[in-house]
């Protein structure tokens, strides 16, 4: 095999993409450098030349081909042959091929397209044919190549870009859900109770079903403190938040950290009835966990003091009526001696509880 190559041209790989490369694959070194001639003094065509057919393949890969120029009658591999396998290759597929012939015969020539090859000359041609025909070639096949290449650029950008905005929803998700929680007990904190307890305020007034708040603080904690270290007192404030969240079932009830030690449920569609049945398991759940409190004047385990309220949302009204109502309640059960629910009265505190 034989290559040679035109030095006049520019040798970066910038400029690269501006070059026809020629493979000639012939037999016959007469032609060879009948052909070679042609190009030999055209600064935008470098010539390569293989004389074995079955290294035809290979060397069109590794000179990076962008024309093939084919001769058909060979030793050993026929041109047609050789057409097929440039096709059949990813590497060469696309690469277009002008078939050289002796022979001006239109059944050769359909033989040559039907076996995948771009062009047809017969040997051999004028050099302003060929050198027309080359350039045509080789700037359509470098053309369709870029095209390809941002394409699939392109395609891969968007395919990264997608991955990013799954990673970056799912990472908002989280730090929604994050900044809802409470960080010691992994309940709602004060904020998603606030946004909850206005959502729900607005479905009930829709609705004019009552809406419960249950205001729960764990009593004499202070001293809880005081007495057992900080530490205690946090986990103490875990296992109460576990107790209370489990006192409710509803998908709609919502249990918050409302601050400090001091807890508030929101109960929709409840009633002050249903509300005092919570308020009821709540009490005895935190009392069932049996924390022992020595400095408490409820009982000897820590306890809690709840303050019950219940309202039908009026068009116009505000939520802060039934938080203050609530919070009121829990003042009265903490006058009350603590470790008891208060809950408020229809008739007293509230004109407009619906049971
Ligand atoms: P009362 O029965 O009247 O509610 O008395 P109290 O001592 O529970 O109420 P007070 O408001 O005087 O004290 C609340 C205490 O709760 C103060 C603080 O020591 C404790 N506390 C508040 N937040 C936390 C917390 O995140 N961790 C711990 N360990 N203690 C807390
Ligand atoms: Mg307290
Ligand atoms: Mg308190």
């Amino acid at each position: 095999m034989n290559r040679e190559e035109n030095s006049s041209a520019d040798d970066t790989e910038t400029d690269h993409a501006k070059w026809a490369v020629v493979l000639l694959v012939d037999d016959q070194a007469m032609i060879a450098e009948g052909i070679r001639r042609m190009i030999a003094d055209e600064p935008d065509i470098r010539f390569h030349y293989c004389a074995d057919p079955k290294k035809a393949v290979h060397e069109a890969i590794a000179c990076k081909a962008t024309v093939i120029l084919q001769d058909l009658v060979m030793p050993d591999v026929d041109g047609m042959t050789l057409v097929r396998f440039y096709r059949n290759n990813p590497s060469t597929r696309d690469v277009p091929v002008i078939v050289l012939s002796s022979k001006d015969d239109p059944n050769i020539k359909s033989d040559a397209f039907d076996h995948g090859a771009t062009d047809y000359l017969v040997k051999l041609p004028e050099k302003v044919e060929l050198l027309a025909r080359i350039r045509a070639h080789a700037k359509s096949y470098i053309a369709q190549k870029e095209r390809d290449e941002a394409f699939s650029n392109l395609r891969s950008m968007q395919e990264q870009l997608e991955k990013m905005n799954t990673e970056l929803s799912r990472s908002n998700r989280e730090l929604q859900r994050l900044s809802a929680m409470d960080g010691l007990t992994g309940l709602a904190n004060r904020r998603q109770f606030d946004t909850s307890l206005e959502v729900e305020w607005q479905r009930a007034t829709r609705s004019s079903l009552p809406l419960s708040l249950i205001f729960a603080d764990i009593d004499f904690f202070k001293r809880f403190n005081d007495h057992y270290g900080h530490q205690c007192g946090d986990d103490c404030l875990q296992r109460v938040a576990n107790a209370l969240q489990h006192s409710i079932h509803r998908p709609a009830d919502l249990v918050s950290r409302y601050g400090g030690e001091e807890f508030v449920m929101i109960l929709p569609e409840t009633t002050a009835d249903g509300a005092k049945t919570v308020a009821d398991k709540v009490l005895a759940a935190v009392a069932s966990l049996n924390i022992p409190h020595a400095n408490s004047e409820a009982a000897e385990h820590v306890t809690l003091s709840i303050g019950v309220a219940t309202l039908c949302p009026k068009e116009g009204s505000q939520p802060q009526e039934l938080i203050e109502t609530a919070d009121k309640m829990l003042y009265r059960a903490k006058e009350s001696g603590r470790n008891c629910i208060e809950v408020a009265q229809p008739s007293s505190t509230l004109k407009s509880v619906c049971n």
